[in-house]
């Protein structure tokens, strides 16, 4: 690892001796609320640097193009360096969360006819606006083809993610995902794929599995055990 390239809220970057890869350094902290809402939780960066390394692999043995190189440590991963478009692609399987708060036409859980996708942009200061195709395309953020292709690969994402979950006992409820463009401006997921960025559901009795837990303003001891418990099911053994 060479040079600090960037810092946000839960993850470092720095540059690696060649120009096409970075480094994604976990940190410990866990926020809410557009970043209102922090602490640290010991122990965490580990936890989401192997669960997003897993189901990065996941995809990758899935032919789903994502940035993922390999883990380097317990709390770092290499990636292909993107240029990150700055759009937060959510994929809902069941109602929760905003679409519940901000519509009238579910109840949490209602399952939904087909999976909705949904794209905000990345802006804490204007909350993350819910962002239409057409936004997309006047505001510069993507093209018409690129769309077809984000939503294509979020769909593929969702089918593979799904599957995998339940195996495990858990139900995908939604995520969010982040895409980016490589040097030969091919589509790639980046970011992170983890407990942060998901809601997953105890198949058998409901229970949130989830950073949902740290929203709902749970102990932070609770939120650990939660986010263990999560890691034992996806990668196995012991932190
Ligand atoms: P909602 O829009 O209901 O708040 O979130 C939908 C899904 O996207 C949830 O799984 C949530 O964790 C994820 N998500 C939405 N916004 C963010 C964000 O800013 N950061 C992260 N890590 N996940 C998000």
């Amino acid at each position: 690892m060479l040079n600090k390239i960037a810092e946000g809220k839960t993850k470092i970057v720095y540059s690696s001796t060649s120009s096409d890869e970075v480094f994604l350094k976990f940190k410990d902290d866990i926020t809410a609320l557009d970043g209102e809402k922090h602490n640290v939780l010991p122990g965490k960066g580990v936890i989401n640097a192997k669960v997003s390394a897993k189901i990065f692999s996941l995809l990758e043995e899935k032919d789903i193009p994502t940035h993922f190189v390999k883990l380097v440590d317990d709390t770092t991963m290499k990636v292909k360096k993107l240029k990150m478009i700055p759009v937060e692609v959510v994929c809902r399987n069941v109602a929760a969360g905003h679409l519940v708060k901000n519509y009238p036409f579910f109840r949490k859980g209602d399952k939904l006819k087909e999976p909705l996708i949904e794209f905000f942009l990345k802006d804490d200061l204007h909350h993350d606006p819910l962002l239409s195709e057409e936004h997309l395309k006047i505001f510069g953020l993507m093209e018409e083809k690129e769309i077809e292709n984000v939503k294509r690969i979020t769909r593929r994402v969702n089918e593979v993610l799904r599957e995998f979950m339940e195996k495990l006992g858990l139900q995908l409820v939604d995520f969010k995902l982040e895409f980016g463009r490589d040097k030969e401006g091919k589509l790639r997921v980046g970011d992170e794929l983890n407990i942060d960025c998901m809601r997953l559901w105890d198949l058998k009795t409901g229970e949130s599995l989830d950073k949902d837990v740290y929203r709902k303003g749970e102990s932070l001891e609770k939120v650990l055990q939660t986010y263990t418990k999560v890691y034992k099911l996806i990668v196995g053994g012991e932190i």
